[in-house]
């Protein structure tokens, strides 16, 4: 059964102990790096997660906090002597100006760099990302400030099924693609432009009747653990937690 490692809880500014949201899924062939926090070959490295392990990077918008990390992983990955392929996947608005980033970078003349492909993520609902032996992954768009994909990631081992909102203001789209999900993990910033509540993500939780919610992208500073979980439980009946960094969840 694939292992989800919470390799970042925190919404767009970290403190010591809190990366930005991102996180690992692995199976027996595959690992998959969804976003890429601001120190991705740190936070592999205290998960015990090699990084020779990630075999697919998904982005799911253009934000420095979500995207950051990505440049540095690459560039760890070819010192550290890399030689497999990586596919990137992201809807083409991040694609293309994650090959600007890179471009800026002169990725094209670092020597011997390992092969880099990247797949573009349609933004359509149920929009297939990838397929293989461990994983089934499609994508559908949220609502944000730029185009942004959740994602819908099953585990071919057992037929579970985990769902990630990214970051979203409540919408259809993202509660038909947690539909009946064994787990649900999703942002918890606050109600405002592009993001949501942690009321509305046990909102969401509840109508797409998941299995199990997890509070992920929350507040450090001003939002209280206890008001967040209470807020979303107030709102779902199931199970509700907080993602923590490093810690790892069963499917
Ligand atoms: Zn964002």
């Amino acid at each position: 059964m694939a292992t989800i490692t919470i390799l970042g809880c925190a919404y767009s500014i970290p403190d010591a102990a809190h990366e930005p949201t991102h996180f690992a899924v692995q199976a027996e062939h595959s690992g998959i790096l969804v976003d890429c926090g601001t120190n991705p070959t740190v936070r592999l490295a205290q998960a015990g997660i090699s990084y020779d392990c990630i075999t697919d990077m998904i982005l799911t918008h253009f934000h420095p906090d979500h995207i950051s990390g990505a440049p540095l992983m690459l560039l760890n990955m070819w010192l550290l002597g890399r030689k497999h392929p990586l596919r990137i996947h992201a809807p083409a608005h991040c694609l293309q100006r994650f090959s600007q980033l890179m471009e800026a970078y002169d990725w094209h003349h670092w020597p011997g760099l390992f092969s880099v492909e990247l797949h573009h993520i349609p933004l359509r609902e149920n929009a297939v990302v990838l397929a293989n032996s461990d994983f089934t992954i499609s994508a559908s768009p949220g609502e944000h400030m730029v185009p942004v994909v959740g994602l819908r990631i099953t585990d071919e081992s057992c037929r579970r099924v985990l769902a990630y909102s990214s970051d979203t203001a409540p919408c259809d789209s993202i509660s038909r693609l947690a539909a009946g999900a064994d787990v649900l993990l999703h942002e918890a910033t606050g109600a405002s432009i592009g993001h949501s509540s942690a009321g509305q993500a046990g909102q969401l939780a509840a109508r797409a009747q998941v299995g199990k919610l997890y509070l992920i992208h929350y507040d450090l500073h001003r939002a209280k653990e206890s008001n967040l979980l209470s807020e979303a439980r107030s709102q779902f009946e199931g199970r509700v937690e907080l993602a923590r960094d490093l810690m790892t969840i069963d499917m």
